[in-house]
């Protein structure tokens, strides 16, 4: 029996192509922060993105000029693209036709139900969600004042005022999104939104922090909402690369057992005992292998008191032993190797896996070698 709760069976809105709510896999996101305009960069930020295992990306659109480069962003892009847009309806009406699989803009902001209407008529016309995203720095005068200070109640509200703006000229592909810099006014607002109506839900803790803090709170913040069963679609919002954020999404939805893909490292926290670089060998193991997408286990352990049994445990583990170590495939034992020679033997049994899994590819944009 699963220790996590049946996810709730929220209404499901396609983002060109990926699935969000109705038992869809949870997806990840992230967000570019290259110039929109800057169609290159952008791109070649998206394909790493993508490679990390990013399935949405959000790229802002604060002007005409980024507008203008979204259409060739959505074309070279491999994964789709949602454009977020504040205030001006005319910049969500130009990435709409542009192409993009989803907007990001909160109807209230717009200025007026005929605005509304106009976008929502444009995105349903190409068959695009729209995401409500509410932050809790963000809210609306009268609540703020009525509420004294941002709350999840206060979220909750503005959501459901946004989502009716919606509703009320027609428009149901609704995702929405509750997000605090508090964790727990994020989890309380998403556990009472998700209460209250069946949209999906895009989870995230904003202005996290920095990688390792920022990774630490986002993941507390989605683990408690996800093991409810709450969440479709995730952010960690990190001061750091993007990248970061979806090597950090991809780490909360594979601890929770919702989604695995590429190589997780075990690596035991090194004591006395330990007889090799465990650390170093370890974060290269991880680094060697981002671009892979098996689902491979491997286990780093420095010795071969408490080593062996998690080495065998996983899909390929070494458990250090002196000079050497024992080289374990599938549980079991497959030879001993020269302590120096450990990263090598290790990275050669990965790829082979990774090939045997997906015959002929080794990383999805690299042909001549694991990135
Ligand atoms: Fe220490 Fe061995 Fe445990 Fe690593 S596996 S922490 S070296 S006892």
């Amino acid at each position: 029996m699963s220790v996590l709760a049946p996810r709730r069976m929220a209404r499901q809105v396609s983002v060109g192509g990926v699935l969000v709510g109705g038992g869809a896999p949870v997806s990840v996101q992230s967000m570019t922060n290259t110039r929109t305009e800057d169609v290159r960069a952008t791109l070649d930020q998206i394909e790493r993105l993508a490679d990390a295992g990013c399935d949405i990306v959000r790229v802002a659109v604060p002007g005409r000029a980024a507008a203008e480069a979204l259409g060739a962003i959505v074309a070279g892009s491999p994964i789709p693209v949602v454009a977020d847009v504040h205030f001006d309806h005319r910049l969500a009406l130009a990435a709409a036709r542009a192409g993009a699989h989803g907007l990001r803009i909160n109807p209230g902001n717009i200025g007026g139900r005929e605005r509304v209407a106009e976008v929502a008529a444009a995105a349903r016309e190409r068959g695009i969600p729209i995401r409500v995203g509410v932050n809790s720095g963000s809210l609306e005068d009268d609540i703020l004042a009525r509420e004294g200070r941002p709350s999840a109640a206060g979220m909750v509200e503005s959501a459901v005022r946004h989502a009716e703006m919606l509703e009320s000229v027609g428009f149901p592909d609704i995702v929405v999104s509750l997000k605090s810099s508090d964790v727990l006014m994020t989890v309380e607002a998403n556990r009472s939104m998700a209460a209250r109506c069946d949209y999906p839900l895009h989870l995230g803790v904003t202005e996290a922090g920095t990688i390792s803090t920022g990774a630490v709170r986002s993941a507390v913040g989605m683990g408690i909402l996800l093991a409810e069963g709450v969440g479709d679609t995730i952010r960690v919002s990190l001061a750091g690369p993007p990248e970061e954020e979806v090597r950090a999404a991809r780490t909360v939805l594979s601890s929770l057992g919702l989604r695995r893909r590429g190589v997780t490292v075990i690596a035991c926290p090194t004591c006395g005992r330990t007889e090799f670089d465990v650390q170093r060998t370890a974060e290269r193991v991880e680094a060697e292998t981002a671009g892979i997408r098996a689902d491979i286990v491997v286990a780093v352990m420095g010795c071969s008191v408490n080593g062996p049994g998690e080495a065998r445990d996983a899909d390929v583990g070494v458990a250090g032993g002196g000079d050497s170590a024992v080289l374990f495939r599938k549980g079991e034992r497959i030879c001993v190797i020269e302590a120096t020679l450990v990263l090598e033997r290790l990275l050669s049994e990965i790829r082979a896996m990774a090939n045997e899994d997906r015959p002929g590819e080794v990383s999805r944009t690299s042909a001549g070698g694991v990135r």
